[in-house]
């Protein structure tokens, strides 16, 4: 049945295409689409950090009477994902990572729980699991999910950590595997940054629960470094931390294929475990769009350099779902700064052409001045610009006071940081490392529309 609506016929197809050179024909000279009459109808799918920051924003450089803005997505919770580690090794509380999602009362914004399952580009439709959506400008913020690699058995076998629901399932197997008095080994696919926070807070653990001798941790990676698309003097930081604090690694290592409780990697090596959990990849969020729209080789949308998708000129793809290539031709990463950024810069775009601005846009220019990494509850390890920083967020804020003088550029972050209450919370610990490298927000104010 889906199928056979989904398959165009010739006269479908000669119809798409028609309307879609139409669509790119009126939008010419303006940034998208302006509607002439009545309210312009903004509908943003997915409520993670892109979709919530853009709504914010939006709403304060629009007049409401001039916008109605529907924001969608299937759950009705906000997520704080540089602290799901710590909720996967039982240091932070679920509640802590999460938070609901609820638009101001008289306000523009409808929010809508709901899965997306389909978006009708020509006709500017967006189904969803029990009703329908209009739009005269659409933006996808569907983020990313975990991709297993089509290695066998990982889906069914090992833990991803991507939301609380998954840091929670974690959380509940780590302490079975500590009340339990058996010796264990718990393996972690991916010595990326979350592959890299996770064995660290998992450490942090085991050490509380004085149970570091008998549970052991494997990070096992298929390149020759841990955090290989980092600075080398930040992954060396950090695979010294793990080390001392018992982690053993499997470097060069690719996993093949993932059972119950044991792990095979290509070179030969069976490697046993009482957990395996799986951070070793990300791939776009499924989504199906008629007509079908161009993806890169791990499912994100290609998007140009104003965040538009296919050609289209009312609609927009941001945050980890949208593929985009800085000046340079590298890729942006998939960050939650980056997700805010062209969150901002797509708002005041918007709101210039529903104010009739016909100039024309600027491309969009993201700025990554650093990143931070946690080693536990208190200790972070990163770079920004030529730093490489470690150490508790004081002393982390210390050097960089001290190094302001001669760098201009760190004034006003460092300026910022001392001006926070330094409450020793989880969520102020977060709000404080997305602070210290450029987030233009802090997920505090970010996290509710
Ligand atoms: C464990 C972990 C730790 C991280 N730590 C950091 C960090 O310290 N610093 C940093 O900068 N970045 C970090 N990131 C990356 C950061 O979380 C992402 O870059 C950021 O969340 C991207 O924002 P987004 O809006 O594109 O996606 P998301 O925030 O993932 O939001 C996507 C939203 O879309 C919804 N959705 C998806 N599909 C559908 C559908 N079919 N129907 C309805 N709704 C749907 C989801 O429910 C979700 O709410 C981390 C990521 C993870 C997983």
């Amino acid at each position: 049945m889906v199928r056979r609506r989904i398959r165009a016929s010739e006269g479908e197809r000669r119809a798409t295409i028609k309307a879609f050179r139409k669509s790119r024909e009126e939008s010419c000279g303006l940034f998208c689409p302006v509607v002439r009459s009545g309210k312009c109808r903004v509908a943003i799918l997915g409520a993670g950090r892109a979709g919530v920051a853009f709504c914010s924003a939006l709403r304060k450089l629009v007049p409401a009477d001039q916008i109605e803005i529907a924001l969608v997505d299937r759950n009705d919770q906000h997520e704080l994902t540089p602290i799901l580690h710590l909720v996967a090794a039982g240091l932070a509380d679920f509640d802590d990572a999460r938070s609901p999602i609820i638009p101001p009362a008289a306000d523009a914004i409808q929010f809508a729980c709901a899965g997306v399952r389909m978006i009708q580009l020509i006709d500017k439709m967006v189904l969803l699991d029990s009703s329908s959506l209009s739009y005269d400008i659409l933006i996808i913020a569907l983020g990313a999910t975990t991709s297993y690699f089509r290695v066998k058995g990982a889906r069914a076998n090992a833990l991803p950590l991507r939301s609380t629901t998954d840091a929670a399932t974690i959380c509940t197997r780590m302490a079975q595997i500590v009340e339990d008095d058996k010796p264990h080994r718990i393996i972690i696919v991916g010595g990326g940054a979350t592959g890299v926070s996770l064995a660290a807070a998992l450490c942090e653990a085991t050490r509380l629960n004085h149970c570091q001798d008998r549970i052991s941790i494997v990070i096992v990676e298929a390149k020759s470094r841990l955090l290989s698309d980092w600075p080398s003097e930040v992954s060396r930081g950090a695979t010294e931390v793990l080390v001392r604090n018992g982690v053993t690694l499997a470097l060069n290592a690719r996993v093949e294929k993932v059972a119950k409780s044991t792990i095979l990697t290509t070179d030969g090596r069976r490697i046993d475990s009482a957990l395996t959990l799986w951070t070793a990849g990300v791939i776009g969020s499924a989504i199906r769009t008629i007509p079908k729209i161009s993806t890169t080789c791990d499912r994100r949308l290609k998007v140009d350099g104003f965040c538009k998708v296919g050609g289209f000129a009312n609609v927009f793809a941001i945050g980890d779902i949208a593929a985009m290539d800085d000046m340079d031709g590298n890729p942006y990463p998939q960050l939650g700064q980056v997700a805010n950024q062209q969150a901002d810069y797509l708002a005041r775009q918007i709101a210039r052409s529903i104010a009739g601005d016909a100039t024309p846009p600027t491309r969009f220019q993201g700025i990554v001045d650093g990143r931070l990494l946690s080693l536990g509850t208190n200790t972070f390890i990163g770079q920004f610009r030529n730093y490489t920083v470690q150490g508790t967020i004081d002393s982390i804020i210390a050097k960089l006071a001290a190094r302001s003088n001669s760098d201009p550029a760190l004034r006003s972050v460092v300026e910022r940081l001392q001006s926070e209450e330094l409450d020793r919370s989880l969520r102020e610990l977060a709000d404080l490392k997305t602070a210290l490298f450029g987030e233009v927000r802090n997920l505090a104010q970010g996290k509710t529309v």
